[in-house]
């Protein structure tokens, strides 16, 4: 702080008043660069951009390829994996869908895909979208894609919630869907009216073995299923009656069967010892 010692000293040496002119002079000066630099401009071509109504060329072509404006999906290629669902942070997008008969489509970059599903619904919050571009990354087919629009001042927020699915094609998905549904369980039930029919035979098998005899009564019964033995010298029963109505015998181990001389079979009595003198 200047005592007033001090001023008074400097008013009576004529200092105060040099830098009182020095300040009008440099008040003037800058006054004088400043008109200059505005002045100018009266001479220069306008910069101004005109913008949305007249522009020589549209701004969405003067952004940068990679710019991240409003999220597009293109339906035709959706093959409605959810990848893009799953991927978002904030939860933007929401999917729903149906499963329909496999067609093949093109993707993007060109490659024929196959399609099993048809979305009913895809919805995604534009309003509460961060713009981060983690959704278009992971889709197979190139379908959902940052496009260079960004004009999104509206007076209704509802207008900034894209619903990519008008409700002519969610009825064709619906349609599609049922049709899908009415073929599945047609051939289910053709599968399960053939599967039966492939296990008749393991049931019987079980129904027969359930019906027949135990083991045991099985190999008693064996016996009487063997052939009958040769009984050609058997005698007939007392009765006249045929050899086939007398009482069973045990088959006796038939022995060596002696032979004569000349080849014939002896009717010697089975066991008797054979005499040499008996030819
Ligand atoms: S850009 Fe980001 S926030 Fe927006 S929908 Fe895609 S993943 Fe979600
Ligand atoms: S990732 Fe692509 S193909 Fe899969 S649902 Fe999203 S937009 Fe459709």
């Amino acid at each position: 702080m200047v005592d007033l010692a001090t001023r008074e000293t400097k008013h009576r040496s004529g200092e105060n008043r040099d830098s009182y002119l020095d300040n009008i002079k440099e008040t003037c000066t800058s006054i004088f660069e400043g008109m200059a630099v505005t002045f100018s401009y009266l001479f220069r071509p306008p910069i101004t951009t005109q913008y949305p109504d007249r522009m020589p060329v549209s701004v969405q072509d003067t952004l940068p390829d990679r710019y991240r404006g409003h999220l597009y999906v293109h339906m035709d290629t959706c093959i409605s994996c959810l990848l893009c669902e799953k991927a978002c942070p904030i939860e933007c997008i929401k999917i729903e869908d149906v499963r329909i008969e496999k067609i093949m489509i093109t993707a993007a970059d060109g490659k024929p895909t196959p399609k099993v599903k048809e979305p009913t619904l895809f919805n995604i919050n534009m309003y509460k979208c961060m713009y981060c571009g983690l959704c278009v990354d992971p889709c197979p087919t190139g379908a959902i894609r940052m496009t260079k629009e960004f004009e999104g001042s509206t007076e209704n927020i509802q207008n900034l919630h894209f619903r990519f699915i008008t409700p002519e094609r969610r009825a064709m998905a619906i349609r599609l869907g049922e049709e899908q549904e009415r073929k599945a369980a047609e051939k289910k039930k053709a599968h399960a009216a053939e599967a039966p029919a492939a296990k008749v035979v393991p049931t019987q098998t079980v129904a027969d073995a359930k019906a027949a005899p135990p083991v045991e009564a099985s190999a008693a019964a064996a016996p009487a299923a063997t052939p009958p033995v040769p009984r050609a010298a058997a005698p007939s029963g007392e009765n006249g009656g045929s050899a086939s109505d007398a009482t069973p015998v045990p088959a006796p181990n038939p022995p060596a069967a002696p032979t004569t001389p000349g080849g014939n079979v002896t009717n010697a009595p089975p066991g008797r010892p054979d005499e040499p003198g008996a030819a």
